[in-house]
């Protein structure tokens, strides 16, 4: 956008503008609505228009370094990797990571998160607290999107329980059917 004292005569007028935006706006509806009419008879197949993803029902392919919803990894045993070292909640700039630590009766080396939450309504989805773990405990390699259903701040913490218990699903059932289970609550609605 331009500051006003370089704008010329004609756009501070205000209006010519804003006929101009319309005019971009009905030249783009219409071109879109006559190739669409257009394809559905076999015809100017060459051009091409701009289309809607029906997202939940229709998807596209994301790359695989597409940074989704978080997860905590596991071990083979099943407990966390995590050794609760605060890096991820220190290099996150949205300061949304809490984590309680804890220590386990037979190894006074070794500390586990206790309470490990990510408030996703700060959450930038920016990826620092992957690269920040020097241990590959948490990853955001699970193809989905921020969740956007609730009704208060809690619907939106991600629990110890909601990120373990998403690292096992992939690992058992794999990516698609995580990605249509976390969009059977959208059809639902
Ligand atoms: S993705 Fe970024 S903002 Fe979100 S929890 Fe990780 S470091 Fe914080
Ligand atoms: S997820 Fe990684 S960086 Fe964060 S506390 Fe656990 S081990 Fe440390």
């Amino acid at each position: 956008m331009q500051r006003v004292e370089h704008m010329t005569l004609w756009e501070r007028l205000y209006f010519p503008e804003i006929i101009r935006g319309l005019f971009v706006t009905g030249y783009r509806f219409w071109r879109n609505l006559a190739i669409h009419t257009l394809h559905l008879f076999g015809l100017a197949k060459n051009k091409s228009a701009a289309i809607t993803v029906q997202y939940p029902e229709q998807r596209i392919a994301y790359p695989d370094t597409f940074r989704g919803r978080h997860r905590l990894t596991l071990k083979d045993d099943g407990t966390v990797h995590c050794t609760a070292c605060f890096l991820c909640s220190t290099a996150c700039p949205a300061e949304c990571i809490y984590i309680e630590a804890g220590e386990y009766p037979d190894n006074p080396v070794e500390k586990y998160p206790v309470r490990y939450e990510i408030d996703t309504l700060r959450c930038i989805y920016c990826g620092f607290c992957v690269e920040a773990c020097p241990c590959d405990a948490i990853r955001m390699d699970t193809g989905l999107h921020p969740g956007n259903l609730g009704f208060s701040r809690e619907d939106f913490v991600e629990d110890k329980k909601v990120l373990t218990e998403r690292s096992r699903k992939l690992e058992e059932e794999g990516k698609d059917k995580l990605y249509e289970e976390s969009v059977e609550k959208y059809r639902e609605d």
